[in-house]
């Protein structure tokens, strides 16, 4: 039969879409679709309210007069233990959030790293060990951490999970904000004033879900993205041409984009004119991860750069994923020695500029890990394979927190 009309032009649509770095190969398409049709249909995870009251508290940070405090895991886990670090990690942001806010005097927002990340980005498409080549983990909304081939196959159903997973940590991040029990001693009149309430954030990196969980607005007609509060792009899937900025370009949430040692002046000032063309305060903030030995010879440029072009980008210092190290066992750690020198790198090159150091994003976890190396109780080398539970980075664990935070309100308040 003769083909009737033109030829369909759904090809070229498609292929016109920009590359999208860093998703799974689902196996079954049919499936994907199913999955996201139905995402499509369920409710907001959060309001547009809220995400506006974020990117508020956002503009105050970034015009100088607020720190951002973002902390959690790196990989967040689907199940009931979850659930219960969620609000133990709750609590722990709250009283950082607190000993920041006392000794800066600024009011601190706390976000979480929570109710929404599980997507991971990885170096390697695989990963093999002991001569078995599987599929490497992507976070619990693609395929599960466990090495068998069963667990390692993405399975898009895991984003239905994500969603009732995240659904079910904001209720206990709400009820605690809604309550506050958690700042031993203080009476709800003295917390009233330095803590915020938690908000959550998460790398918006796979699509398919990000997408599927995109609203309206009624009340102003915008597009915003209903998985969470704040999303930030990671350092691999920044491209100013790729479909993870074409993403958040496209939503009203307050947006981060990672930022490493490769970044160039230009870049940002792209990926600036692209995320935040009306510059306003509190839409786009640069999350500096650049390691200590790079940090002072890589960042001053850059802020120096961004603040030129008159772009008001709030900066947060990210000093984990430049200082991750391996041991020789192959273990990844990180020692805080690092994470405090780039903290105060940071400070100092902001206060050298003349801009404002803006907050931290950490990973971190309530939980009494021994992932990352020293702090007032040290975690020796020797420790690490006592309690490492991380399917991810390694983080911060409970006291390492808390002495990280005492230290930035020093050095904040110095
Ligand atoms: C992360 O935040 O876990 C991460 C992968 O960071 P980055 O994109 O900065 O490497
Ligand atoms: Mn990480």
């Amino acid at each position: 039969m003769t083909p009737t009309g033109p030829p369909p032009t759904v090809t070229a649509a498609i292929s016109s879409r920009p590359y999208a770095a860093q998703q799974p190969e689902w196996p079954d398409p049919a499936q994907v679709r199913e999955v996201t049709d139905l995402l499509r249909d369920l409710p907001p995870l959060v309001s547009p309210a809220e995400t506006a009251r974020v990117r508020a508290r956002l503009a105050e940070a970034a015009t100088g007069n607020a720190l951002l405090l973002q902390g959690g895991h790196c990989a967040e886990e689907f199940g009931a233990r979850a659930l219960r670090e969620a609000t133990a990690n709750a609590v722990l942001l709250r009283q950082m959030a607190t000993v920041l806010s006392y000794g800066t005097t600024l009011p601190v927002l706390p976000v979480g790293r929570m109710a929404g990340q599980y997507a991971k980005p990885r170096s390697r498409p695989t990963e093999t060990r002991e001569g078995m080549e599987l599929p490497s983990y992507r976070g619990d909304a693609v395929n599960a951490a466990g090495f068998s081939a069963r667990e390692r196959r993405p399975a898009p159903r895991r984003m239905v999970t994500a969603y009732y997973q995240s659904a079910e940590v904001l209720h206990r991040i709400r009820a605690g904000n809604a309550v506050r029990p958690d700042v031993p001693g203080a009476t709800e009149a003295a917390v009233e004033g330095p803590v915020e309430d938690l908000y959550v954030s998460h790398e918006a990196l796979l699509l398919d879900y990000e997408r599927a969980l995109v609203r309206t607005d009624p009340a102003t007609g915008g597009r915003y993205a209903s998985s969470g509060h704040l999303l930030w792009i990671g350092e691999r899937t920044r491209q100013v041409d790729g479909a993870h900025v074409e993403f958040a370009a496209g939503v009203d949430n307050p947006v981060a984009v990672k930022v490493g040692p490769t970044a160039t002046p230009d870049e940002l000032l792209a990926l600036a004119a692209a995320l935040d063309p009306g510059m306003r305060p509190g839409r786009l903030t640069f999350v500096s991860r650049m390691g200590a030995d790079r940090i002072r010879e890589v960042l001053p440029e850059l802020v120096g750069k961004v603040a030129a072009s008159g772009s008001p980008a709030l900066w947060v210092c990210d000093p984990m994923h430049g200082n991750t190290r391996t041991t020789e066992d192959g273990a990844k750690t990180r020692w805080m020695s690092d994470i405090t020198d780039e903290v105060r790198a940071f400070i100092a090159v902001h206060r050298a500029i003349g801009t404002h150091p803006g907050g931290l994003h950490l990973e971190l976890t309530a939980d009494d890990v021994t992932e990352c190396l020293g702090g007032s109780t040290p975690v020796r080398p020797e420790d690490l394979d006592r309690h490492y539970t991380s399917v991810c980075d390694p983080r911060l664990n409970r006291g390492q927190s808390l002495d990280l935070a005492f230290f930035a309100a020093h050095l904040w308040g110095t």
